[in-house]
């Protein structure tokens, strides 16, 4: 039988007290993953073969970058997009308008392959070319990942850091940003956790191949104003995952749209890009560890 030693599984220093800038009680963080179709296909190659179960994924490239990029055009908010590598190549001419935007481009693996600690040689290569997908297909080396599938482990967050990777955003252990301490003891990347409740996923998506319930309007737009003033109490951050296969999707996207506005008629809330969040972070950890 598999044992483990009592030992917690992150190793990390609590996360630190420091003040949000500007005088902000809070942050926001709003991050899209932009699977396109590599969430139907990285860890069910067999779809590959079904047209019908991967246009979930299409709807990216036809219709929900550029409905997201229109929605932050007009609230005039930086946001940060996790991709593929797979999928800029193959939807490079809706992605270019995104860093041409000014948002953040961070990394999301290649072909949304669950990372493995078995397998640490793909994991490796997922990171690779998700690197030279960006860099050819957008000329961005980011300097964020999310993990695909939501999933890390020790080696795994240890090349990463290796490779550059100064910011991670997918525990969910917190409410404010902290350092990881590697399983060789290194500093690792900042984490800045996400908040499981804002992944649209949960409320939005339903397919044959994976049926869930859906939400509507009231459900989730209270649900999110409830977690985001209740995280703006504690001085949190809130982090969001948003997919445009589902949040371009035209009620959602009026959701999206009417609780950013809520979040934006605030004048104490910092809402920043990944990269800004995790720079301030570390502008203030010389003083506050
Ligand atoms: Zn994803």
């Amino acid at each position: 039988m598999t044992d483990f030693p009592p030992i917690a599984f992150n190793r990390a220093a609590p996360a630190p007290h420091f003040p949000w800038p500007n005088g902000a009680r809070s942050a926001l963080f709003i991050g899209f993953d932009v699977d396109g179709e590599t969430a139907w296909i990285g860890n069910t190659p067999a779809n590959g073969d079904r047209l019908v179960t991967v246009s979930h994924g299409g709807y990216d490239g036809r219709v929900g970058i550029e409905r997201i990029l229109t929605l932050l055009d007009e609230l005039k908010l930086k946001a940060t997009f996790f991709i593929p590598g797979w999928t800029a190549l193959a939807h490079q001419a809706q992605c270019v308008p995104i860093v041409e935007a000014g948002h953040e481009i961070g990394h999301h693996g290649y072909l949304h392959r669950r990372p493995e600690r078995g397998a640490f040689e793909a994991a490796r290569e997922e990171i690779d070319r998700g690197f030279e997908a960006l860099d050819r297909a957008l000329g961005v080396r980011p300097i964020g990942y999310r993990a695909p599938s939501g999933e890390n482990f020790p080696e795994l967050l240890a090349y990463l850091t290796d490779s550059g990777v100064t910011y991670s955003s997918s525990f969910r252990d917190d409410i404010r940003p902290y350092r990881h301490r590697l399983h060789d003891d290194r500093p690792g990347p900042i984490e800045i956790p996400v908040n499981y409740a804002f992944d649209d996923w949960n409320f939005g998506m339903t397919s044959r191949v994976d049926p869930r319930p859906i939400f509507g309007r009231e459900a989730v737009l209270n649900l999110w104003i409830d977690e985001f003033e209740a995280t703006h109490s504690w001085g949190g951050v809130t982090t969001m995952v948003l997919h445009p296969q589902v949040s371009g999707r035209p009620m959602r996207w009026h959701l999206l749209r009417d609780f950013l506005r809520h979040v934006a008629a605030r004048d104490d809330v910092w809402i920043a890009t990944g990269a800004e969040i995790a720079r301030h972070y570390a502008a203030c950890e010389p003083t506050s560890l």
